[in-house]
């Protein structure tokens, strides 16, 4: 099943089990036949290490290929030019209302093209899925992996099928329609689509890229760590506050700064990697909350849906890397998400999802517990944006003021006097 791949023994090693270690080619493989445990990409970081400099980066092209080095690719890339290297805005307004001296918003909700941190590890399972010689990619999706495979699917003219629950926002239907895939709407949640699509997976030769090659698209959200580092001028920050769906992003962040310390472009690195999720959903927080190293599967029911995985597959190694990291994780109300969304709208301009809800939520939470001080270097991960979930926040936001069309009538609305000049 797994075809041959065309091999950079140079850059990657190959797979390797995060279990039991058996080592394994960069074929389309994603668990271990020995002992079922999870694959993961392996690089050879002695060849990496004397071409990976600080300037050789800082030369790169303006997008998450500027760090091809440590990205699971063979030749150059081919899908997704143009993602990631989005801003890392200094919020001094949301910092002043939440008691931080020195926080960040790293704003992924203007990634390219389709809105979404997803545009990162898509642009990287695309252009390796073709290297292993796919036609057809697909996808188990809570909405914005859908969007984004079947953009990218479009523009590479490659087949595409993405499996949706039934229940998605409005923006996130339609964001899949318009680029003409076959879009499966399966009755059912996010882990009954994940159920299926391994099934399919077993069936058809296609690239399920968060299936059988999984092992490739989640390194692409190693270049969220790898750029919050070089934008902060090639420092690790104290804190960086994370949404978790998988726990697979929260997992690459932690595995995206110790490479970089491994491979000395920063000196030190003390970051503490914290989790957020939905009290609706939260089978990762819940466990780290009882102190837990494995977590108990729950049924979704939150407005953040992009985050609705009751079974996270990579939950278990998000609770090991935050604590390894002595980080901390927490979760919030559907009334707290709406919130942050407002609140991070109105401090720093920035509309985000459901999902940034759930960061600005649990990051106001862990600075009034004390975990996050206020002299840290905090960044808050912002990962998809508010217009593809308008649904949240419609109730919280009002109506415009309506007028007739009249300067009286204007200036009678808003108190204004008809001399002010
Ligand atoms: C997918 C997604 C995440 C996190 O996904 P993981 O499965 O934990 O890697 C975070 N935010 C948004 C908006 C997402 O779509």
């Amino acid at each position: 099943m797994a075809k041959p791949a065309p091999m950079d023994t140079d850059k990657i090693k190959g797979l390797v089990c995060r279990e039991c270690g058996k080592e394994y080619p960069a074929v389309s493989l994603h668990v271990c036949d020995m002992c079922f445990g999870p694959l993961e990409v392996q690089y050879n970081y002695k060849a990496i290490k004397p071409r990976l400099t600080r300037k050789a980066i800082e030369a790169g092209p303006k997008s998450l290929w500027r760090y091809v080095d440590l990205l699971p690719i063979a030749g150059d890339p081919t899908v997704g030019l143009d993602a990631g290297f989005t801003p890392l805005v200094r919020a001094k307004n949301l910092g002043d209302e939440l008691g931080l001296d020195k926080l960040y918003i790293k704003n992924d909700t203007v990634n390219h093209p389709t809105l979404s941190f997803k545009d990162r590890v898509v642009s990287v399972a695309l252009t390796r899925a073709r290297e292993l010689g796919y036609d057809t990619v697909a996808c188990a999706s809570t909405g914005n992996l859908a969007n984004s495979v079947a953009a990218h699917a479009a523009a590479a003219k490659m087949q595409c099928y993405v499996f949706i629950p039934h229940d998605l926002e409005a923006s996130k239907v339609l964001g899949n329609l318009v680029y003409r895939p076959n879009v499966v709407e399966v009755e059912g949640n996010y882990d009954d689509v994940n159920r299926l699509c391994s099934e399919i997976a077993g069936e058809h030769k296609w690239a399920f890229v968060n299936v059988n090659i999984r092992p490739y698209y989640a390194e692409g959200s190693k270049t969220l760590a790898y750029e919050v580092v070089e934008q902060l001028g090639w420092e690790a920050p104290d804190h960086i506050v994370v949404p978790m769906a998988s726990g697979s992003l929260l997992t690459k962040i932690w595995k995206g700064l110790n490479e970089f310390h491994k491979l000395g472009l920063i000196d030190r690195m003390a970051t503490k990697v914290d989790g957020a999720q939905a009290e609706g959903c939260a089978p990762i927080a819940t466990a780290h909350k009882l102190g837990r190293d494995f977590f108990k599967p729950v049924k979704p029911a939150t407005v953040a849906k992009s985050l609705a995985i009751g079974n996270p597959a990579d939950g278990y190694y998000a609770l090991k890397a935050t604590a390894e990291s002595g980080g901390a994780m927490d979760m919030v109300t559907d009334e707290e998400i709406i919130e942050g969304m407002t609140l991070l709208a109105q401090t720093e301009g920035i509309f985000a999802e459901t999902a940034g809800g759930v960061t600005i939520g649990v990051l106001k939470k862990l600075v009034k517990q004390g975990i996050i001080k206020r002299t840290e270097t905090t960044v808050a991960l912002i990962t998809g944006n508010g217009l593809k979930t308008q649904e949240a926040v419609m109730n919280a936001v009002g109506r415009p003021t309506r007028i007739s069309p009249s300067l009286v009538h204007f200036q009678k609305t808003f108190g204004l006097g008809n001399h002010e000049r």
